[in-house]
């Protein structure tokens, strides 16, 4: 057996408020005067004193506002190093992403990419970055992707939805500070929430389960279901704890995978571009075959909450789109094979998804 060696965020800040530190935090990591540090900021905070009044900017750094309206792409990412390339004098001192996992893994990507040669859809899929990225920084602003922790960053390319797995590509320091999601719109805490309580099930009811994966993902579920069928915790202990959640959550698939319910929702994304968190939900609200005990936890969640999933969203499609998304379903191996162990092609055929994607 070869065990993996995998790298880890090497520094981490805890603590409400803990976001007031940044600027101490990259002052010694600043390179030169002329090498600045690119924030990339969720463009829901443009007006919002609460995140930006906290950013100091000296000498070149900039703040570039991006939406998350749609998921990062790799042209995207190859814009944003070109632009990058262009208004700075010298290779960036760090970049900062700030935001939900659309911002994180834009910053992972767009770090990876200014000290890799060619296109970010060269280096989608395992161990292909070649040089470190430049130092790069973390701060979550909505709880539940993993995306803080992952050695991942998730890219819709021209041909596929695949993430830049590297050494490269975990952040050099995150900032959780759970006091930055109190803005946050019920229904996506919902949503992205869930992306964490679905990672849980998905390892720990996966055939790649050891007790590392099951550690993590045990604590991760706990909070969930604390945070999302509690009645006790305050309004701050529920922000603390999903945010340790979501990171637990992100530790626990380090070491194994998810499962079907991502399998499928990547499908759903290249097709329709239906976002990550309620594509997760609405494909998971149908995989009571697959995860009897979890769908019902996630049903009593979704009650409790009073969150109304669309319906019929592939119910008009024609064969033809619905093969474009099995085939980049089915593409994803190593979650079929976590989920449904290595006979999976026995029990996922194309006919049996196709029947599950009509359903939803
Ligand atoms: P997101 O980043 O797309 O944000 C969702 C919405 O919440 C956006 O409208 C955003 O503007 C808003 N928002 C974020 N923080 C806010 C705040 N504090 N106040 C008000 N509004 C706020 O959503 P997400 O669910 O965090 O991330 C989804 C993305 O993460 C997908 O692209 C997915 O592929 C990726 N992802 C990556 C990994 C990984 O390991 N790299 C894991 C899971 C998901
Ligand atoms: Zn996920």
């Amino acid at each position: 057996m070869n065990y993996k060696n995998f790298p880890m965020v090497p520094r981490i800040i805890f603590g409400r408020g803990s976001f007031n530190q940044l600027g101490d935090i990259l002052a010694p990591k600043r390179l030169s005067i002329n090498a600045p540090f690119i924030y990339l900021v969720d463009d829901v905070f443009k007006s919002n004193a609460f995140i930006t009044s906290r950013i100091s900017l000296s000498y070149d750094d900039k703040i570039i506002y991006v939406s998350s309206e749609e998921e990062p792409k790799t042209s995207q990412v190859d814009e944003l190093v070109e632009d990058i390339i262009l208004m700075t004098k010298e290779r960036p001192s760090g970049i900062i992403g700030i935001g939900g996992g659309t911002m994180l893994d834009l910053a992972k990507a767009v770090a990876i990419m200014l000290t890799n040669e060619g296109e970010a859809k060269d280096y989608q899929g395992w161990d292909l970055v070649k040089n470190p990225a430049i130092y790069h920084v973390g701060i979550p602003t909505i709880s539940g992707t993993g995306a803080e922790v992952s050695r991942t960053t998730v890219l819709t390319g021209p041909d596929k939805k695949l993430g830049i797995n590297s050494d490269y590509t975990p952040f050099d320091q995150v900032i959780l500070d759970p006091e930055l999601t109190k803005e946050v719109p019920k229904d996506q805490w919902f949503y992205t929430g869930m992306d964490c309580y679905i990672h849980c099930i998905e390892s720990l009811q996966g055939t790649y389960l050891n007790t590392f994966s099951q550690s993590y993902g045990e604590m991760a579920l706990e909070l969930c279901k604390e945070v999302f069928l509690g009645d006790k915790l305050s309004t701050k202990d529920s922000q603390d704890k999903l945010m340790m959640a979501s990171w637990h959550g992100g530790m626990s698939i380090v070491y194994s995978q998810v499962g079907v319910a991502h399998a499928m929702s990547y499908g759903l994304s290249y097709l329709l571009g239906t976002k990550h968190g309620i594509g997760n939900c609405i494909v998971f609200d149908h995989l009571e075959e697959f995860y009897p005990e979890g769908v019902k936890l996630f049903k009593a969640m979704k009650e409790k909450h009073n969150i109304h999933l669309p319906k019929g969203i592939c119910a008009n499609l024609s064969d033809k789109e619905l093969d474009i998304m099995i085939n980049i379903s089915l593409s994803l191996e190593p979650l079929w094979e976590n989920a449904l162990g290595k006979n999976w092609k026995k029990v996922m055929t194309p006919k049996k998804l196709k029947e599950l994607y009509k359903k939803m």
